[in-house]
């Protein structure tokens, strides 16, 4: 049996989600573009879990457009603004914590002409609206943060920050990326005062290669994939039906659960670092009031590469730093202020309300006996 500790990389299926996904492969296969009933039973699909999504963000539906997964929806958010806004705006304003999909897409944009201003936490480690505000000007399109760090759980004050920057400079899109924090964190598109929210199906126990992207009503995106016009010609190409139901139905199943699943997984973050406390040189690098799904910690002296094979060797799972950046270090850490041996040695444990004590047991018990025999 193994103990899977890395559900912020992704989670396994629900049992709904997988059902929805068979019905539509066996039964439902049509194409939403159809104009038979075959076509119309698989759009009806679609826009099944289309409400279903909106509704969790307290939206309206028609504000929904699916994608193939978070990158996808990051990547529409940033070319689709600066696409759409970016003639005479040609400045973005991003943390420097993003996830590679909204920060590689920044850096890209720069390399085409926009200016691209990085925000990173001060002293403190701690992000705040003022300095995302200062960094604001007339010219800013753009201003994107994410809720929720998937490295280090660190939760990014983005209602302030939205609220600041609108203040300032009420053009200015704001777009967040709530990968990690959707079906976690209560996630409302109206009080985040987000105009774009990316999403991601197999982080919410939906399947690997679907995403979603609300773009509130008014807010002009151009196109990244253009085509048959399908999602109203934002998102072209035929709707992934099996993988759109089963978003859907992850969404449904969890959607009523997210405080409770919040006290459990906050239960189970202490245990672990009550478990953790008094062993030699393992470091918490996650901040106290950060997401209780995600647990960064070091143990400094150990190459975290090398303590994870350990770890795997023993049947358990973690991630050394963030699963996206396949080991390479992707300076998020760096930027929170976590550096040198520190950041070399740093596990991320992600865990879900399933999780047990006994598996959080297992990997500590496993973790400080590697800390005995690993070296390097
Ligand atoms: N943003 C964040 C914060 C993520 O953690 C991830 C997944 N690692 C993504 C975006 C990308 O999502 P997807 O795998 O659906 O492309």
């Amino acid at each position: 049996m193994s103990v899977y500790l890395d559900n912020a990389a992704t989670t396994k299926p629900c049992k709904a989600a997988v059902e929805a996904a068979v019905a539509a492969m066996t039964e439902n296969y049509g194409n939403p573009s159809s104009l038979h009933r075959a076509g119309l039973d698989a759009q009806l699909a679609v826009d099944k879990a289309r409400k279903i999504i909106a509704d969790t963000l307290g939206a309206d539906s028609v504000c929904i457009y699916f994608t193939s997964g978070a990158t996808e929806s990051n990547n529409l958010a940033l070319r689709g603004i600066t696409g759409a806004y970016g003639r005479n705006r040609k400045k973005i304003v991003v943390s420097a914590v993003e996830h590679a999909s909204v920060a590689e897409t920044a850096s890209d944009l720069e390399k085409k002409g926009f200016e691209v201003v990085r925000v990173s936490p001060r002293e403190d480690g701690k992000f705040y609206a003022a300095d995302f505000a200062a960094a604001c000007d007339s010219s800013t399109c753009l201003v994107s943060m994410m809720l929720v760090n998937n490295e280090t759980g660190y939760i990014l004050p983005v209602r302030e920050t939205f609220a600041a920057v609108k203040r300032r400079f009420p053009e200015t899109v704001t777009h967040c990326d709530c990968v990690q924090g959707y079906m976690k964190l209560p996630v409302k598109a109206g009080a985040l005062g987000a105009d774009l929210i990316s999403l991601s199906g197999h982080k919410i126990h939906g399947v690997k290669g679907v995403g979603a992207i609300y773009i509130k009503k008014g807010i002009r995106v151009t196109p990244v994939v253009t085509g048959g016009k399908q999602e109203k010609g934002i998102r072209s190409g035929t709707e992934s039906v099996p993988l759109i139901a089963a978003f859907g139905a992850a969404a449904e199943e969890l959607f009523p659960t997210v405080a409770a699943r919040y006290e459990r997984v906050s239960v189970l973050k202490k245990h672990l670092l009550d478990r953790l406390s008094g062993m030699d040189n393992v470091l918490v690098n996650s901040p106290e009031d950060g997401s209780p799904y995600i647990i960064n910690i070091s143990v400094v002296g150990r190459r975290s590469e090398i303590m994870l094979h350990f770890l795997e060797s023993k049947g358990i799972y973690v991630s050394s730093g963030s699963a996206c950046s396949k080991g390479q270090q992707s300076g998020v850490l760096e930027q929170f202020g976590i550096k040198d041996k520190r950041a070399d040695g740093a596990l991320r444990i992600s865990i879900t309300a399933e999780t047990t004590e006994a598996e959080l047991d297992e990997f500590a018990e496993a973790l400080s006996e590697g800390i005995g025999k690993v070296r390097g």
